[in-house]
């Protein structure tokens, strides 16, 4: 991993050598602080590690101060265009500001924000994204990493000009290339955190496997303090699958499940029982354990002795393994009760 500059954000820290912040956006209207903070909550309870809130209005700016007594995680503002609203959204609690260079206006105006964040202590990421860089660059360099990292320095200048250091990076596009090699040559040139991201990726499917590949080429390169995965979809959705991608990378505590394809010589119900699984997995939390369900005896055995727990079909039935050793059968029809208390055990350290 390679080192940043450590960074506060409420009572949570990115950069240095902190985990990786797995974070994500509100998609109710800010100024509805009660539907605002039951999606907030329950993106807590999902793992959300910090949240982004809109800030489109003064009443969006005004309603953060509700929302903040009634969460337990850093609240990010999001503003674009009028940079008023962002020393609103300082004024009421927010803990960090995104602000867009392309659009939220003069130096001067960027030093009142500073002088803000100065006052209240909070950082500021800029974040750049390919669909709305400043028109100049937009211009000479189209959709590339030379307009992302382009208008990245020329930002950072900006700030490091008002003395403020407080700062966090990121140059999202639509395109891998664009944003991978951008993020490379800001994170080879800059100790500031990097908030990594692949913007507009798609729906669940697509934005799933793009953010997974870009993001994973960053994260296996060191590079990237907070991470956020943009779906069109439930948010809820953004955090289970951005821990996903940390857990495979070993960047994250969460049980990994590792299951055959199946083929024909699968000869009990193994889908259900994997289907059943891992949604029992999903509820276990900061868990690190390796769970194997295999169809049959041919890579079942071996897979599963990797594994801490796991089990491999044979007809009917499946053995239980716990670390390499097969313990016993269990019957079909008991597979996915008694695996589910075999894990429990394992966890709580009873075997
Ligand atoms: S582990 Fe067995 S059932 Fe599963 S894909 Fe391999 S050979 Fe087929």
């Amino acid at each position: 991993m390679r080192r940043t500059k450590k960074i506060f954000i409420g009572n949570k820290e990115i950069g240095g050598n902190s985990p990786i912040l797995i974070q994500s956006m509100t998609n109710t209207k800010t100024c509805d602080v009660k539907a605002t903070v039951s999606q907030i909550l329950s993106l807590e309870q999902a793992g959300c590690e910090l949240i982004r809130c809109a800030v489109t209005s003064k009443e969006d700016a005004l309603a953060l101060k509700e929302i903040k007594k009634q969460i337990h995680i850093p609240l990010a503002a999001d503003i674009q265009f009028d940079y008023k609203l962002a020393l609103l959204a300082i004024e009421n609690g927010a803990d960090k500001i995104r602000i867009n260079p392309g659009n939220i206006g003069t130096k001067d105006e960027i030093g009142e924000i500073v002088e803000k964040c100065n006052q209240y202590n909070i950082p500021i990421r800029i974040g750049i994204n390919s669909g709305s860089i400043e028109k100049d660059l937009a211009e000479k360099y189209g959709n590339s990493k030379e307009a992302l990292v382009e208008s990245a320095i020329r930002n950072i200048r900006i700030l490091e000009s008002f003395h403020f250091h407080n700062i966090i990076l990121s140059v999202k596009s639509t395109n891998l290339e664009a944003t991978i090699e951008a993020y490379r040559i800001l994170s080879a040139n800059y100790s500031y955190p990097l908030h990594i991201g692949i913007t507009e990726s798609g729906p669940k499917q697509m934005g799933t496997i793009k953010s997974s590949i870009g993001l994973g080429i960053l994260l296996y390169e060191g590079i990237g303090d907070t991470i956020r995965v943009s779906l069109t979809a439930d948010p809820i959705e953004e955090i289970s699958v951005a821990k996903d991608i940390l857990a495979s990378l070993d960047l994250y505590n969460k049980p990994i499940l590792i299951s055959c394809p199946t083929c024909g010589r699968t000869e009990y119900n193994l889908l259900e029982v994997t289907e059943e699984i891992e949604k029992f997995l999903n509820t276990l939390g900061n868990v690190k354990l390796t769970v194997a369900i295999m169809g049959c005896a041919v890579n079942g055995p071996a897979e599963a002795k990797d594994a801490d727990i796991g089990i491999a079909g044979g007809k009917g039935e499946a053995l239980l393994f716990k670390k390499g050793q097969p313990i016993r059968k269990i019957k079909e029809e008991n597979i996915i009760k008694e695996f589910k208390e075999e894990i429990n055990k394992m966890i709580k350290g009873e075997y």
